[in-house]
């Protein structure tokens, strides 16, 4: 790892104590930090050095994966830590800035290695990445790269002008894009598992795989985040990145996963065809593990006639030569039964016109766990022999112990330091992400596809089972999967 100077925006705000110290903090132990290393904390408060350290060192015992009482390992991590003030609207407090770390260079001979991360509000991006480059902190003797979080945009136009604002400071191979889903440790292991496994490589097509299913349920509501939630949505907040993340990296390659092919080839929607594809939803009042829950118009600080998307489901292709005709879908949603990234692959089952009902079995399923748990699940069918011999299905379970699992902040973090982009969201991947889902917005703004209302901790509205239903398909592992023969146009639910 090179000496590097990593200058943080936003060192009192939330995101940095929860997870940005104790990723540095855990990086830190495992010998992944340089020993020249020092971090700039920045922001508004008049804090000390001294203070800003104290503030760490609790985040690390809050919040750090690995335990934070061996006092000498926390205070050689935390005298690498400075602060300063600095309002990012001010120019003179950049200047401030580049004579603090210059002060740090110098004292600790550093090459000028720059690392900015942003971690603060998306408005205030285009005018620090500005700044950086005005005050002269941008051209140190070494690299410097960019760390920032999403959201990337709030649609097509607003991605393309923030992304015009940075690309004038930094190139786009200095610009690290976090998309956290893309640091979780199953991700980051599925091109190696598909790759090196002929068996998972070789059946990875349209000629074995039936439907591809991709959820992302969380049970939590809006919380604190009501005032943005409410402006933005599932499809935003979660669907055009984190979703359309993971579907682009379950792309087949040669080599390494090109995300950016995969968006490429999702066969585009028409504004006026998305009512056929997408299903949108809202919860109402219900109950989440025994506790009652209100519906999220009654949430506070939400428009009590609030038409926002809190749930989404997407039926969409890849028009390419191993994905073509495959229906894939992706549902995300708030206030949902439970709390689960996944991925299942359904596997074709062989036609035979002598199986009688009772000789059909189930398809074969691979199941990817993202979180909370970790896994991959092969799901076969088996001869049960205690009870009558009836063919029936068993997990072929590999589940990875997690405990010594470097969590996604640190993978993230560490390879940003190197400067390896693999697990970024690129601005060519972002673009693509917008120009697909933008007529789904439309679509929403001018109420061409119904609102579908689901009542809390349930799977979500039952348009999004009869998406699936229209293709003689279910959702796999819901407790209540719609019957068949239930094919209910779903216009009759509007
Ligand atoms: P936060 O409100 O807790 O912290 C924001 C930080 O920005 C604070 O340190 C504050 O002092 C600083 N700040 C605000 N205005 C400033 C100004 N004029 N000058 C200097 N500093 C200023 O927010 P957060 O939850 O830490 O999130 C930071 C960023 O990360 C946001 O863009 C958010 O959208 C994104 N994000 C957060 C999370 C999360 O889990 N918290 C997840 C994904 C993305």
């Amino acid at each position: 790892m090179e000496a590097t100077t990593f200058v943080l925006f936003g060192a009192t705000g939330d995101l940095a104590k929860r997870k940005i110290y104790p990723a540095l903090y855990n990086l830190f132990l495992d010998h992944k930090l340089s020993k020249s290393f020092t971090i700039i904390g920045l922001g508004r408060r008049e804090w000390s050095d001294e203070a800003f350290q104290a503030q760490v060192e609790q985040s690390l015992h809050t919040f750090s994966r690995r335990s934070a009482d061996d006092s000498a390992s926390i205070k050689a991590f935390i005298k690498a830590f400075r602060y300063s003030v600095m309002d990012v609207e001010r120019i003179e407090d950049y200047h401030k800035l580049l004579q603090v770390v210059e002060q740090r260079e110098q004292e600790l001979h550093l090459p000028g290695n720059r690392m900015f991360y942003l971690s603060v509000g998306p408005e205030f991006f285009g005018k620090i990445a500005a700044s950086i480059q005005e005050s002269g902190l941008g051209s140190a003797k070494g690299w410097k790269r960019l760390i920032i979080e999403k959201p990337f945009g709030h649609d097509l136009k607003s991605a393309q002008e923030l992304n015009q604002e940075l690309g004038k400071a930094f190139k786009e191979e200095e610009i690290f894009r976090i998309d956290h889903y893309l640091g979780k440790p199953m991700v980051q292991k599925l091109d190696v598992l598909e790759q090196s496994n002929p068996a998972l490589q070789d059946i990875w097509t349209n000629q074995y795989i039936a439907n591809v299913q991709i959820t992302a349920s969380e049970t939590v509501g809006v919380e604190e985040r009501a005032g943005y939630y409410d402006h933005v949505g599932a499809i935003r907040d979660m669907f055009q990145n984190h979703m359309l993340q993971l579907l682009m990296t379950l792309g087949k390659n040669d080599g390494r996963i090109s995300k950016r092919q995969v968006m490429e080839s999702v066969e585009p929607l028409l504004k006026e065809n998305v009512v056929n594809d997408v299903v949108r939803g809202q919860y109402t009042a219900g109950s989440i593990q025994g506790k009652p829950a209100a519906g999220y118009k009654d949430e506070p600080g939400i428009d009590p006639c609030s038409t926002n998307d809190t749930f989404v489901a997407v039926r969409l292709r890849i028009d390419d030569v191993f994905w073509r005709d495959i229906p894939i879908y992706i549902r995300t949603g708030k206030r949902m039964k439970e709390k689960s990234t996944r991925i299942v692959i359904e596997f074709k089952q062989p036609f035979k016109r002598s199986y009688s009902a009772q000789e059909r079995t189930a398809p074969n399923l691979l199941i990817f766990e993202i979180s909370p748990n970790e896994g991959v699940t092969l799901q076969i069918n088996h001869k049960d022999l205690p009870n009558k011999g009836v063919t029936s299905t068993i997990p072929v379970d590999l589940h990875f112990n997690q405990s010594g699992e470097p969590e996604a902040y640190e993978n993230l973090i560490y390879d940003a330091l190197q400067g390896d982009p693999t697990f970024f969201a690129h601005w060519d991947e972002v673009e693509l992400a917008w120009k697909w889902v933008q007529p789904i917005l439309e679509a929403f703004e001018e109420d061409l596809v119904p609102l579908h209302h689901y009542p809390a901790g349930t799977y979500g509205p039952d348009a999004s089972d009869l998406l699936l239903a229209e293709d003689g398909n279910h959702w796999w592992f819901d407790s209540k999967p719609v019957p068949l023969a239930q094919r209910i146009p779903r216009e009759a639910y509007a």
